[in-house]
């Protein structure tokens, strides 16, 4: 027979749990302010599994409307996708991480976009110039560039000091390297100018061209920033922690570029399934976060890891800009990007 004493106990468990339940939703919602919907969704990647990672876009200055989604299959190259979605070119190169590009590389008395990934395959640097005419990637790497024992994380950055460019990547054990990319006949080579570390796993960077600050992820602990010139040594500030506006993992980061230092800092937030936005200028002033939800007869996005944002105006489809995300589950099986227009996170700048 059971007795009132007996019953207590359980009821109490169930009590407290429902408590901890509601608690943790309510937290969450708070967190996250708001649900976006993409209005586009790229072909699903060539691999299944986690496979899709990183995306970067490549703005098609001439032909705003033709420009480009290049997106990292982890598990076998990268693609590039229209502005549809559809899939232009498949480049089976190697299980490239992240990727990121750079305008105005100067390349054989001509100026290149300049693509870069890490390749995990080989601890490389993949390296290719965007063909404006046909918008597929050429290899331009001038040698295999072996960037120490791990190839995770990657982003670049073009000082406005110098006009040098740059490569960033990290280790799983926190160990980053900065490398100049320097041209080579028609081909670019790298040469290593900086180590510097962070105490756990990084994945996620980002450097901001306008204010020489790179930002960094140290996916169980918070968003750093440290100096993006190659003599800014370990000094390091913190702009967020999980327990704050993030949930672990800290994953991708892009940078929106308004005028001067305006405009804003996207960092995926995995943990939650949300994306947190923070002030580009001052001291980076959290502005919100937002979630990716089912809308247009796209299904949301859930555990992002790349992501990348331009204000670009890109034609009719995304006239102010763009926010892509990579999605761990899409509908159709395999992992894909969505594609968000930007006026429908933040305000023009
Ligand atoms: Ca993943
Ligand atoms: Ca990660
Ligand atoms: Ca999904
Ligand atoms: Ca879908």
């Amino acid at each position: 027979m059971t007795t009132t004493k007996q019953l207590a106990r359980p009821l109490g468990a169930v009590a407290v749990l429902l408590v901890l339940i509601f608690g943790a939703v309510l937290v969450v919602k708070a967190r996250t302010g708001g649900s976006v919907t993409a209005t586009v969704e790229t072909a699903p990647v060539a691999n299944v599994g986690d496979a899709a990672d990183d995306p970067a876009i490549w703005v098609n200055e001439k032909a705003p409307a033709k420009s480009t989604i290049i997106g990292t299959d982890k598990k076998g190259g990268l693609a590039v996708y229209d502005l549809a979605g559809k899939q232009l070119q498949y480049l089976p190169d190697g299980e490239m991480n992240n990727v990121d590009l750079r305008s105005g590389f100067p390349l054989s008395g001509r100026t290149i976009t300049l693509v870069t990934a890490g390749d995990r395959s080989d601890n490389t640097i993949a390296m290719y110039a965007v063909n404006p005419a046909t918008r597929e990637l050429e290899d331009v790497a001038a040698r295999l560039v072996v960037t120490g024992s791990g190839a995770y994380g990657s982003c670049m950055y073009r000082s406005a000091k110098t006009g040098k460019f740059y490569y960033f990547v990290n280790q799983k054990d926190g160990g980053f390297t900065q490398w100049e990319l320097i041209p080579a006949g028609d081909k670019v080579d790298a040469q290593q100018v900086r180590a510097f570390t962070v105490d756990s796993q990084p994945e996620g960077c980002v450097a901001d061209d306008g204010t020489g600050v790179l930002y960094v992820g140290e996916e169980a602990v918070g968003v750093w920033r440290f100096g993006a010139e190659p003599d800014a040594g370990d000094a390091r500030t913190q702009v967020d922690r999980v327990g704050g506006n993030l949930v672990a993992d800290i994953e991708g980061m892009s940078i929106a570029y308004g005028k001067g230092d305006a405009g804003y800092l996207f960092v995926s937030s995995q943990g939650d399934n949300s994306f947190a936005v923070y002030q580009r200028g001052g001291s980076n002033e959290f502005v919100r976060s937002f979630t990716i939800g089912d809308g247009n007869g796209i299904d949301g996005t859930s555990e992002s890891d790349g992501v990348a944002v331009t204000t670009a105006s890109l034609g009719s489809a995304f006239p102010h800009g763009v926010f892509v995300a990579q999605d761990d589950a899409d509908d159709r099986g395999k992992q894909n990007f969505k594609l968000v227009p930007l006026q429908s996170i933040v305000p023009r700048t």
